[in-house]
């Protein structure tokens, strides 16, 4: 049970009721859309507050409205935010629709960018936090979302710095090459970055992201987080849900069946399509017109058999773009009906207005289509409250591939709704689809609905975030101390057995921007060989390298281990042969990926490739750093994908790619080495790239692990470059010695 400690802190640009002023004094409604459908459930089960705008701001000041919102908040718990008339508008009509919700949707061609507009954004941003800060308790998690509220989590950031806030936007993340036409793009995505966990609705929504967070603040990030600074933002992709119950519960009540025997009658002899959206540019409305004139020219048998039912939902009214669809829908559908209709048949039912919830559950539940094709769109909570109520399978969903609901519903019939020509056949396929294919699909459908409900994507949510933020508190850990010299040298000192693994690129030489150039400073081999003189001492050098890199800058080293190819394969000292890890392992999958690599060398000027025995490295140190690190995440997203069915993987390092066997890696050597030298009292291992990592992972916890340079590792310890390790060793060698 969720305590008075743990309470939830919905932050949404809307409350889930509006009020307006009537004649007679004020009224409060239940707004539309999928927010607040999606909300409610989640906070009923939570111990929820919910601050938000109460809608219209016409007469503020006036007592009455004011003690209706201090009724919501002391018995609702519903925290209003009131934000001046002029404001409000510059803010949501203009910022938040005028300029991000075209752009987020790709349509750069309707944005209007007006300086007004980010002003109210920012102050309506500042506005919330001061609310939120005002009600927050320690221990409130806090849920801030869309794209109306950008800003808000690095504002919260800066005034309630421990507090735990996720973020979740609920329309599509545009791509990189779209967002980065913002003027105020860098100021969204910093403001973003204050969350501790971001979330999407998909994974191609979540890679835009990235994508804008590497090209706008040139900042790279890993597949599920990112860097900013000392936090680490975690990154998910979670498909909101519906409340499946809502609807279903419904269709059992008579006041629907009634609906149902009603509509059932009224179009007997007709197969049903059913549309439903908000009046918005985005959703389709025009497109979806024209594609029915189409199938009902292409099969004039459906005439007069078959009915469009179009509801769509006044939307932003005030808003010029809004007015011009409006006025386009209107005339589609008088020239559809005008044109095919007849004295008993109307073609197109068109309802503007909202209906009942009731009424919706009931045209679900008896139209044999549903047919959802938005230009783009987040989710789209249509499709799946559509499938929910198929109980009796007896539909089909004709789904846009651009909604992000076509990414988890592979059983629909997903189309392009600009390609009007092939969408008008497949509507007709889906009129005349076999019974059984038609179950079959819609209840896969359905019971994933089911089972991925609102519920479920609230629990995610709140687990990811409960998650994100410890590992934030904790973070501090993931930050290596500074080395403390004296008191490693005091541990060498009076150690009798040491085991030292010295990682070579990076962390005894600095790194060149050609490989091969990249070699020991002259003062390095005799360093090492003091080292190794030591009877008390094991030492390996455990690289990347190539084995005859390795054996050229230190094969007449006798006394020391080298491990090449991040452990692949090894030399113990005096060995003339190098041993394999795996000696049947073979380069046929390794050869296949090499033409990809080569075409992206030639797509980055400044790149080259490496061959190695155990692997194949794409190198881009010289390359245009923002075009190659957008580069670098494509190649990853591609192998990923490549390569998932495989034994290989690509594995990123400083400036690098690189494909190779998962099993290599260099903990692989910390058992080689313990065996061959027998217990130690004193362990030390040093790295400072990634592969690094799964050395540190491997040694024991309590032992030297140091990480060279900035940044997060799980080393215990840090130094901040090669020429500090190189003193450190000139001084273990000479402690060693005295
Ligand atoms: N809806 C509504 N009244 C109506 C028609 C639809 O409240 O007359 C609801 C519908 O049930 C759905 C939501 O509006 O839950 C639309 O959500 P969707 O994700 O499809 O689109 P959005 O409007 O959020 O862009």
């Amino acid at each position: 049970m969720t305590t008075e400690k743990h309470r939830l802190v919905v932050v949404s640009n809307r409350l889930p009721v509006k009020l307006q002023r009537t004649a007679t004094g004020w009224r409060a409604e239940r707004s539309s859309g999928g927010l607040a459908t999606a909300m409610s459930p989640i906070l009923k089960s939570n111990d929820g507050l919910w601050i938000g705008w109460p809608g219209a701001s016409a007469g503020i000041d006036d007592p009455k409205r004011q003690e209706i919102l201090e009724r919501w908040a002391a018995e609702e718990r519903r925290i209003a935010v009131d934000l001046p008339p002029e404001t409000a508008q510059h803010f949501y009509e203009g910022y938040a629709n005028q300029t991000l919700w075209p752009l987020f949707h790709h349509f750069p061609s309707l944005v209007v960018f007006d300086p007004k507009g980010w002003v109210a954004y920012e102050t309506a941003n500042r506005r919330f936090c001061e609310v939120v800060v005002r009600h927050y308790r320690p221990g409130d998690m806090i849920w801030v979302h869309d794209y109306q509220l950008m800003l808000l989590p690095n504002l919260l950031r800066q005034a309630l710095p421990d507090a735990p806030v996720g973020f979740f936007l609920h329309i599509p993340f545009p791509s990189s090459e779209v967002f980065r036409i913002l003027p105020e793009r860098e100021k969204l995505l910093e403001g973003l970055l204050g969350a501790n966990l971001l979330a999407f609705h998909t994974h191609s929504h979540l890679r835009h992201f990235r994508n804008s967070v590497l090209r706008v603040l040139g900042r790279e990030s890993r597949i599920n987080e990112l860097d900013a600074g000392e936090r680490v933002v975690r990154l998910e992709a979670i498909p909101i849900g519906i409340a499946t119950g809502e609807f279903t519960s419904l269709l059992a009540t008579p006041e629907v069946a009634g609906h149902m025997a009603e509509l059932r009658q009224r179009y007997a002899g007709q197969q049903i399509l059913l549309a439903v959206d908000r009046l918005d540019y985005t959703k389709g409305i025009p497109e979806r017109l024209r594609t029915y004139r189409r199938l009902l020219e292409r099969a004039p048998k459906l005439r007069g058999k078959v009915v469009l039912v179009q509801i769509a939902v006044p939307s932003r009214q005030r808003i010029g773009s809004y007015e011009a669809l409006r006025r386009q829908v209107n005339e589609l559908v008088g020239e559809i009906n005008g044109h095919f209709g007849a004295a008993d048949w109307t073609p197109v039912v068109y309802i503007r207005r909202g209906i009942s919830q009731a009424h919706l559950a009931a045209l679900y539940g008896v139209s044999d289509v549903g047919w959802v094709t938005p230009l783009r769109d987040g989710m789209n909570l249509v499709s799946k409250e559509y499938v929910a109520c198929k109980l009796d399978n007896r539909g089909v969903l004709v789904l846009s591939e651009f909604a992000g609901a076509a990414e988890e519903m592979g059983e629909a019939f997903l189309v392009n709704p600009y390609d009007e020509d092939r969408t008008a056949a497949t509507l007709e396929r889906a009129l005349t689809l076999d019974a059984e294919e038609r179950e079959r699909r819609i209840e896969a459908l359905r019971r994933r609905v089911e089972r991925n409900n609102v519920f479920a994507w609230g629990e995610r949510f709140l687990a990811m975030l409960r998650d994100a933020a410890a590992a934030c508190v904790t973070g501090a850990s993931d930050r290596p101390l500074p080395l403390d010299i004296p008191s490693i040298l005091d541990a060498y000192r009076k150690a009798r057995r040491r085991l030292l693994f010295l990682d070579y690129d990076g962390t005894l030489v600095g790194y060149a921007n050609q490989p091969e150039r990249a070699t020991p400073t002259p003062r390095l081999p005799g360093l090492l060989q003091r080292l190794i003189e030591n009877p008390g001492n094991c030492v390996m050098l455990i690289s990347g390298r190539k084995r005859a890199d390795l054996e050229r800058w230190f094969g007449d080293l006798p006394g020391l281990w080298l491990a090449a190819e991040h452990g692949a394969l090894l030399r113990a000292p005096g060995a003339a042969d190098w041993q394999p890890l795996r000696p049947d392992f073979s380069r046929h999958v390794l050869e296949q990926v090499l033409p990809v690599l080569q075409h992206f060398v030639d797509r980055t000027p400044g790149s080259l490739i490496e061959q190695k025995e155990y692997s194949i490295v794409w190198h881009y140190r010289m390359s245009e750093p923002q075009f190659a690190d957008w580069l670098a995440n494509e190649l990853v997203a591609m192998l990923e994908d490549m390569l998932a069915e495989t034994e290989l993987r690509a594995f990123r390092g400083q400036k690098i790619i690189e494909v190779r066997p998962l099993w290599i890696h260099k903990g692989g050597v910390v058992g080689h080495l313990t065996q061959h030298c027998g217990p130690a009292d004193f362990q030390f291992g040093i790295g400072d790239d990634r592969t690094d990592e799964d050395l540190f992972k491997v040694l024991d916890t309590g032992v030297w692990t140091v990480h060279v340079g900035e940044g997060r590792s799980r080393a215990r310890f840090r130094l901040p470059s090669p020429a500090h390790v190189l003193d450190l060793l000139e001084r273990m060698a000479t402690a060693g010695v005295s």
